[in-house]
């Protein structure tokens, strides 16, 4: 396949620490399989491959796809639903009369309805690549075949876990072990290119120590966890441990270049640390951590320490650039300095650390970037600039003008998913209907279960 008529945008090595990234007008890219093969002015490009299917750009952006590095998938069903009583007034409450009673009312059925919802947004708003975190503690057992089978529907790219967590009792956090591990040996034993697995954990005040052992010992990889996304994650860890969050789970084994840790708002210095020591992830999601109100994460300081942070949108849209703007807004407004979280401090989350976590599960190509050889994961973009676009000054043309809705195409593993606004895989109407039905049903269980 040939794109050609593309103004592209490289991303490539950028950010505050790298180069910028490069805007090429006139070009092709070249794609065979599920890689970019060839990049290069337009008429060389065409000229040497005639007779290739052709996919004219007509002059929009082309740029990676977006990645999303924290999502939570069950969450859907979450919009518009009323929580019963007074608001809750503080992230505890949040969890306890939302969170932990929404996932128990989900089914398998349910399950897959939210996926493909959250499925839908992503390629119609250019996510190409998803870090799931799931959870539905009545419907455990093949949870993580359905979201495989909603994600190799949708065509996108996904890693895909379950939480394990003590809050549902014993059975269910064994369930949860097995499950994760399930699910990673039938990838081991089939692989399938767009999905990849990783270990689920809760948050480390749903989980006692021998369930974290218990996690340890059953997975020899890396894990996905929140961290101290309120004060509350860390009060808990000292009392039953006697150490904060980040030393407890490192005591048991549960930190490395592979796993990641949402959030980190609570953390103190010692513990940044340790998760530059120890090469963890650490993912930011600015859109929840304001709607929660539980404060924000120092971003700009992890960075400097060399914690790789990238940016997620645990479970809000799958916008992602709704997200950059938020982060870019947040720490300016929290802490009323206008010098903070800067176009390239999102860069190096968004692009630059995304792209890097998305290679640890998705070997071997580059993602995230345009280039020969990296995995052809594409959006393009209608975007018509009112002021001069340059390479230096691309961000905050990002940041300050386009919108998610300007994405008219989105290509993942070389495969057209979205054309000229059309999905060619996914039903959205039929999505759409069966989501309202079944959520409905969810939401009388919700009472039921909030009764
Ligand atoms: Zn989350």
């Amino acid at each position: 396949m040939l794109i050609t008529n593309a103004t592209i945008v490289t991303w490539g090595p950028t950010g505050t620490s790298g180069a910028t990234p490069q805007v090429l007008p006139g070009q092709a890219l070249r794609v065979q399989g599920d890689r970019i093969t060839a990049l290069g002015p337009m008429r060389s490009l065409a000229a040497a491959h005639t007779g290739e299917e052709v996919v004219d750009a007509r002059g929009q952006y082309v740029m990676p796809g977006n990645i999303c590095a924290h999502t939570h998938f069950y969450g859907a069903f979450a919009r518009g639903l009323a929580i019963p009583g007074d608001p809750p007034q503080d992230f505890p409450a949040i969890l306890a009369r939302l969170w932990w009673q929404l996932d128990k009312a989900l089914t398998l059925d349910d399950v897959r309805a939210s996926a493909l919802v959250c499925l839908v947004d992503a390629v119609k708003h250019g996510t190409t690549t998803l870090i799931d975190h799931h959870a539905s503690p009545n419907a455990i057992d093949g949870s993580l075949d359905v979201l495989a089978e909603a994600v190799q529907q949708a065509g996108l790219r996904a890693c895909l876990c379950y939480e394990v967590s003590d809050r549902d009792g014993a059975a269910r956090a064994e369930a949860a072990i097995r499950e994760n591990v399930r699910f990673a040996a039938r990838l081991a034993e089939t692989p399938a290119p767009l999905l990849a697995s990783t270990f689920g954990l809760h948050a480390s005040l749903t989980l006692s120590d021998a369930t974290l052992d218990a996690c340890r010992a059953a997975h020899s990889g890396g894990f996905h966890v929140h961290v101290a996304e309120h004060e509350a994650d860390e009060d808990d860890s000292l009392r039953k441990s006697g150490l904060r969050v980040v030393p407890r789970l490192e005591r048991h084994g549960l930190l490395g270049p592979q796993t990641i840790a949402a959030h980190c708002v609570h953390i103190d210095d010692g513990e940044a640390e340790r998760l530059a020591a120890t090469g963890t992830w650490v993912t930011h999601q600015p859109r929840s951590n304001m709607n929660n109100a539980v404060g924000a994460a120092d971003i700009e300081g992890l960075l400097r320490r060399g914690v790789r942070v990238g940016l997620g949108n645990d479970g809000f849209s799958n916008a992602m650039w709704d997200e950059w703007k938020a982060a870019y807004l947040y720490h300016k407004a929290a802490h009323r300095d206008p010098r903070r979280a800067g176009g390239g401090t999102i860069i190096d989350m968004a692009v630059t650390n995304n792209a890097a976590l998305a290679g640890v599960f998705f070997p071997p190509a580059p993602l995230g970037v345009i280039e020969p050889g990296a995995f052809a994961d594409l959006i393009f973009v209608d975007y018509h600039p009112t002021t001069p676009l340059t390479a230096g000054n691309l961000p905050w043309h990002i940041l300050f003008g386009c919108e998610s809705s300007m994405v008219t195409t989105t290509i993942c593993g070389g495969r057209v998913l979205m054309r000229d606004r059309r999905l060619l895989f996914l039903d959205e109407a039929e999505i759409t209907a069966r989501s309202r039905e079944l959520a409905a049903q969810v939401w009388q269980r919700f009472e039921q279960l909030s009764a």
